[in-house]
């Protein structure tokens, strides 16, 4: 006999996970639909998470410990030429203007607090599960596809996926510097190339307040060439391409390799013969350059913003349904223009600093100076991106 749940949730990120926690808190029955193990021991990434994202952990009790979840005080971003922006979380008064969180830390908390949720059940499933197997196995009024940008449901619902890829791919590891980081995130425009250094605590390293996560989004041909050199002369070239910001760096994680797109779901929300109700959340709905670390805190919007509408079945409009199109429409038209204007913004930024022209190199850095006087528009944007 099969099972009866209110909402089933498909994937194995934080996405998925954030939802079942929150849907749970509302008195949801759920059925998540993924691997119950982390995602990847050995993720090398650290996340940047804005105020409105680290809220949101919090309240679910998954925020990982200080160790795990650096604040970012200031952050430098330098052009090509002379273009330079500085942000300050003093300038907000913030505590900080975002929070460097280890993505297994997160992980790990995550899949704690599911596995001692009692109105979730993991259901064990392959990435690469059929919608028929999925559906005809657990009775469900909605399903949440959070499958992540390579999504094979989203792809079997018919949904138009737009993807424009970037030919670009990013290079994430981890380094220590010779030199503290001071809290300071730092991020350099340079031959089309974009050099990010993280913030870390790292409480391992002899210098934890010295440790970096690197992202480093270069071109296709690039990235063979820098993945080929032995550490040693990966790390020399980080230290050459960040101006020797930190000093000279050391490699201490592997080196792993991410391809780039923009893309777009044009349907966010439906109903399926087989699936029913559906809707799309996180980087199956969305994903965008990491250039901004936005893609995250966008997917978790989403899943604050779903449970919310989701809520209100449980209270003032009880005689609905989680399946009812109206109520998942709420869901679409509130999320997906922020989703696509943030989309525009990063690529427009990674569009602007591609070019090798001169004109353009000229604007682009006298853009950045003119921005760094902007006032009220640097503080408006600032404050977008920090969730406020
Ligand atoms: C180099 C890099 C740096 C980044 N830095 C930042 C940052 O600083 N800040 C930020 O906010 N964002 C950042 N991002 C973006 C962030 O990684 C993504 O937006 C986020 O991981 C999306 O989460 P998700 O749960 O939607 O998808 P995913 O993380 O892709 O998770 C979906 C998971 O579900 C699994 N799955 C698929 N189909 C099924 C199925 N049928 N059943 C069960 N499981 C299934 C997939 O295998 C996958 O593991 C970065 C991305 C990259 C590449």
């Amino acid at each position: 006999m099969s099972t009866h749940y209110d909402i089933c949730i498909q994937g194995s990120g934080i996405v998925a996970r954030t939802l079942a926690l929150l849907l749970a808190k509302e008195r949801f029955r759920v059925a998540l639909m993924g691997s119950p193990k982390p995602e990847s021991a050995s993720d090398v990434r650290a996340y940047a998470l804005n105020a409105a994202s680290k809220n949101l952990l919090e309240s679910l009790r998954v925020w990982p410990e200080a160790a795990h979840a650096t604040p970012v005080l200031g952050m430098q971003v330098h052009g090509d030429t002379s273009g330079k922006v500085n942000f300050s979380a003093a300038e907000h008064s913030s505590e900080a203007l975002a929070w460097i969180v280890d993505v297994p830390a997160l992980e790990a908390q995550m899949l704690q607090a599911v596995k001692y949720q009692p109105l979730i059940t993991v259901v064990e499933q392959a990435a690469s599960a059929h919608l028929q197997e999925s559906s005809t196995e657990i009775r469900r009024d909605l399903t949440v596809i959070c499958e992540g940008k390579n999504s094979v449901t989203r792809e079997e619902l018919g949904v138009e996926f737009d993807v424009t890829p970037y030919h670009q791919h990013a290079i994430a590891a981890r380094l220590t510097g010779t030199l503290p980081h001071g809290n300071q995130a730092l991020q350099w425009f340079k031959n089309g190339e974009i050099l990010a250094f993280l913030p870390l605590s790292e409480p391992n390293q002899t210098y934890p307040g010295n440790s970096v996560a690197l992202v480093w989004s270069v071109a296709e041909e690039r990235v063979k060439e820098l993945m080929a050199l032995s550490n040693e002369a990966f790390a020399a070239e980080v230290s050459v391409n960040s101006e020797h910001a930190l000093g000279a760096m050391t490699l201490y994680s592997e080196r792993a390799v991410w391809p780039l797109q923009l893309a777009r779901a044009d349907k966010w929300v439906g109903k399926h013969p087989i699936l029913g109700s559906w809707a799309l959340a996180g980087d199956a709905a969305h994903t965008v350059h990491p250039l901004s670390g936005q893609g995250l805190n966008l997917g978790l919007a989403d899943v604050a913003e779903l449970a919310q509408v989701l809520a209100a079945v449980k209270g003032k409009e009880y005689w609905r349904s989680v399946s009812d199109l109206k109520l998942l429409r709420r869901y679409e038209r509130a999320r997906k223009l922020d989703a696509f204007a943030l989309g525009t913004v990063t690529d427009g930024l990674q569009q602007l600093f591609a070019r090798s022209e001169s004109p353009l190199q000229a604007l682009r850095n006298w853009g950045m100076q003119g921005f760094e006087r902007s006032g009220g528009l640097k503080q408006w944007v600032t404050k977008r991106a920090m969730g406020l």
